[in-house]
């Protein structure tokens, strides 16, 4: 099956077509970042009207590069959330139009699952049941994945996301943004145990994560050490407020692969490319003969391919979406 994918969540209009699932034929990614980093972040207004600009042409390109014409599609799959509801429209009104005017399925698609697929689209022989950690600016979960397009949600965060908490604490510390791979950075040369903090949850029975307490733990220390007149070691506080994410992050991932036995653990979001997580991680799974996977950095910002991968899986399970789709920003996995 040909599957065309459109995404439109954010600040990227991407278009795909890719073949059973896994192999890309065309992924074309226009960004607008040049359009929104004079403003500091992404602009809604001005993204709804790129997306608008850029969708059509895009969609001629990836079909160039594919080499092939409307009419050999399968389906159409779109990202319907979460996302900006501007730029989901335009996404969604471009699918219906080729839906419609081909006679093929409509398949509405989270761009979650999305992220968590672009393992699938790297790795070729990459199968269930495995655990996945999704860790991004937005969510924290952790997926037992029974088949494709097969999962059960073990657990997610309370509050913040870990992403958010990378993030908080880099402002406060007037790090720059985004604040993760800063942190990340300096973590490298800090000293991870010269400043305690909470890690909570970390030993609750179930999978549930909570970030915020975490968060406010280190603004606590900095308001105390500015308080006494004293300096912030600000390289030592990312190494171990980082030690503390990680070491959450570690051991929820490890219990979850010895209950349910899995033998592979697939990364995704933005911060499946923190250097601690990942080695720390690593080490872990060695012992447990389990193999850990994350995309490669051209996978891992919002693209296409990864939502008509994930449309591929549903098409072949009949999955039809209504014409009456509408986006839906806040959508959760279910
Ligand atoms: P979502 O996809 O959930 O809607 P998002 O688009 O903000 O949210 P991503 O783009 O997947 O999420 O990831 C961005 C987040 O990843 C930011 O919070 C950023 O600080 C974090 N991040 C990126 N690189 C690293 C790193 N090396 N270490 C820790 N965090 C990182
Ligand atoms: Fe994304
Ligand atoms: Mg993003």
């Amino acid at each position: 099956g040909l599957i065309l994918g459109i995404e439109s969540s954010c600040d990227e209009t991407s278009v795909a077509v890719v073949k059973d699932g896994r192999k890309i034929l065309s992924n074309i990614i226009a960004s607008q970042v040049d359009w929104h980093r004079k403003f500091g972040g992404v602009v809604p207004e001005i993204a709804s009207r790129k997306h608008i600009e850029l969708i059509n042409p895009v969609i001629e390109e990836a079909l160039i590069e594919a080499d092939i014409e409307f009419e050999d599609l399968s389906a159409v799959a779109v990202t319907y959330g979460p996302g900006l509801v501007g730029g989901l429209l335009v996404g969604i009104a471009a699918a219906k139009g080729i839906a419609y005017s081909q006679h093929i399925p409509l398949i509405a698609i989270n761009h979650i699952e999305g992220h968590i697929y672009s393992n699938f689209i790297a790795y070729q022989n990459l199968k269930p049941p495995l655990v996945c950690l999704t860790v991004s600016g937005g969510h924290t979960d952790l997926l037992y994945f029974k088949g494709l397009g097969e999962y059960e949600i073990l657990g997610r965060t309370r509050d913040d996301a870990a992403g958010e908490a990378f993030d908080k604490v880099a402002r406060v510390l007037e790090l720059g943004y985004p604040g993760g791979p800063i942190i990340d950075k300096l973590a490298k040369d800090g000293d991870s145990t010269a400043i305690e903090l909470p890690r909570p949850l970390i030993n609750a029975s179930n999978y549930d994560f909570s970030f915020s307490g975490l968060k406010t733990a280190v603004l606590n220390y900095i308001n105390n050490q500015k308080q006494r007149g004293e300096e912030i070691d600000e390289v030592n506080l990312a190494a171990s407020f980082q030690q503390a994410v990680v070491d959450i992050l570690v051991t929820k991932v490890v219990k979850a692969v010895k209950e349910t036995g899995v033998k592979d653990v697939i990364l995704a979001g933005g911060v499946a490319s923190n250097h601690q997580l990942r080695a720390e991680l690593k080490t872990k799974l060695d012992d447990l003969k389990v193999d850990l996977y994350f995309p490669p950095p051209k996978l891992c910002t919002d693209n296409a391919a990864m939502i008509a991968s994930v449309g591929y899986y549903r098409w072949q399970q009949g999955d039809r979406t209504e014409y009456s789709l509408n986006a839906e920003p806040n959508l959760k996995l279910k």
